[in-house]
């Protein structure tokens, strides 16, 4: 790929590659070598297959006519003028080669259509031959005088229309020339022989035109880029077809087979390639879409998982303060719709100061993982929500419990960390590492802050410490008594 060419949005800047560039050459010297080869034994008379024309014709038209198409729609989306002119050659093409079928002798009736004389289909031949070359200079000519593409909607209807008008209007003054007009021209076709076409000059001005445009292309554009590159290849088709046909003399020689040959690659490469191009945009657009979902999940992902872990406390790996004054802020947003009892607890881990001393810090970090484990564990099946609350205290959230089924919880916490039986020296409170825990239970409907609510725990924790350690102390409400309730160990 040539770097020195940018990669732009319209179909005149696609690059090409090295693989299109050297298919076209082979297909050039192909073209070029069998009709060059062919030329001696052109006159030569093959079998007539009746349906051979109406077929090929069949294609020129829809070949042209979506290549027209396709080039209005880049066009339309890109405003670039000269696409417009390349668009409206295509259109004329098509025109004209429907018109040249219809009024060819002998294919849809005897004498030709639409009026037409023998002169018309050869006529229009000639519009076909060298309407093509004189719309690619038009196209190069507005390219370099008008490179800037329209800006507003308004003027690409405008210009869209005019094209058109012109496109139609040179249709049927061409239309009108190849039959009314014919009659005050000398004649181009005898009896089905192509040859007073190269004797009147015609053949050679239109095989000239051919030749110079296909040099003015590869001259400006080089082969640097997919469009211009089969353009120059369609005219040099079109050339090669107006060579055997003027050599060739007369129909269903081997000349006149070989340049309808010619006349379908020059009718079918820029299609062929404009479809593969707008083929391979589509594919690199469906690749960079769905790259495009798979970072954005990878994204999603990436953002829950930053979100859990900044609510994650790093040591023990389970939730932190901050998630915990989330969750206790939004249970008590709303006392009045909160119809069940809510309880807090806080833990705190007897003499743990004196464990650090004895055992080091990173012993400390150990116990304190055992204990957020089992504290887990342990309100897992009431539902609870326990949190790191920060040093060596933890908090737990219970719902739908009151005093006593609270303190029930606490008591089973507090003696699953005791079953641990964590090693401590310096405890107060038989050689094992133990905790304390305060706590309190809000009545359903109660509306308190979380300060508050905090404090009253806290309170029954050093109580609780006050007490001699591990042990619970709960206080609030009870659903017997329907009053406040401290329950002790
Ligand atoms: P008490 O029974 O009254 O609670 O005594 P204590 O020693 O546990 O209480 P105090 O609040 O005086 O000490 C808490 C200690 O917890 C202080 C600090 O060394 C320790 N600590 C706090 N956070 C961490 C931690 O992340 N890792 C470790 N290893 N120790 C911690
Ligand atoms: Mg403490
Ligand atoms: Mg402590």
């Amino acid at each position: 790929m040539h770097s020195d060419f940018k990669v732009g949005s319209q179909i005149t800047d696609i690059p090409s590659n090295r693989n299109q560039r050297r298919l076209a050459v082979l297909l050039a010297l192909f073209i070029s070598a069998l009709s060059v080869a062919a030329l001696p034994f052109g006159t030569k008379i093959l079998p007539s297959f009746e349906p051979f024309l109406p077929i090929l014709i069949s294609w020129f038209i829809f070949g042209d006519l979506l290549t027209a198409f396709i080039l209005f729609s880049q066009f339309r989306a890109s405003g670039v003028p000269s696409l417009l002119v390349i668009s409206c050659t295509y259109l004329y093409i098509g025109i004209i080669t429907a018109l040249h079928i219809l009024t060819f002798p002998g294919v849809f009736s005897e004498e030709g259509m639409l009026g037409a004389n023998n002169q018309s289909a050869g006529w229009l031949w000639i519009f076909w031959h060298g309407g093509f070359p004189a719309g690619i200079l038009i196209y190069l000519y507005v390219g370099i005088r008008y490179p800037q593409p329209l800006e507003s909607k308004k003027d690409i209807s405008f210009y869209t229309a005019i094209g058109l008008f012109l496109t139609f209007l040179s249709a049927f003054l061409s239309f009108e020339f190849a039959t009314d007009g014919a009659d005050h021209m000398p004649r181009i076709i005898d009896v089905g022989s192509y040859r007073s076409i190269l004797d009147l000059g015609i053949g050679p001005v239109l095989g000239g035109l051919n030749l110079l445009v296909m040099a003015l292309v590869l001259l400006r554009f080089r082969t640097r880029s997919v469009l211009h590159l089969w353009i120059a290849i369609a005219l040099l088709a079109l050339f090669l077809d107006t060579l055997l046909t003027v050599f060739a003399g007369t129909r269903y020689s081997l000349g006149w087979y070989l340049a309808r040959v010619n006349s379908v690659i020059s009718a079918t490469v820029v299609l062929c390639s404009a479809v593969s191009e707008v083929n391979r945009l589509f594919i690199r657009l469906s690749d960079q879409h769905k790259q495009l979902l798979e970072s954005g999940r990878k994204l999603e992902k990436a953002n829950e998982e930053l979100l859990r872990l900044s609510s994650l406390d790093g040591l023990t790996e389970i939730p932190n303060r901050r998630r915990l004054d989330e969750i206790i802020s939004w249970e008590l947003v709303f006392p009045e719709e909160r119809q069940t009892p809510l309880s807090l607890l806080i833990l705190d881990v007897d003499c743990f100061k004196a464990y650090n001393d004895h055992y080091g810090h990173l012993g400390g970090d150990h116990v304190l993982k055992k204990i957020a484990r089992t504290i887990s564990a342990e309100v897992k099946p009431y539902f609870g929500f326990a949190a790191r609350y920060g040093g060596e205290e933890f908090a737990v959230l219970l719902s739908g419990l009151d005093v006593q089924g609270t303190f029930a919880v606490a008591e089973r916490i507090r003696t699953a960390v005791e079953r641990l039986e964590i090693m401590h020296a310096g405890s107060a409170s038989g050689g094992k590492v133990t905790i304390s825990i305060g706590g309190h239970c809000l009545a359903p409907f109660q509306g308190v802050d979380q300060d508050e609510l905090i404090y009253l725990a806290d309170q029954c924790l050093y109580e609780a410490k006050d007490a001699g350690r591990n042990c619970c102390i709960i206080k609030g409400w009870s659903r017997e008594s329907g009053g406040m309730r401290s329950v002790g160990s």
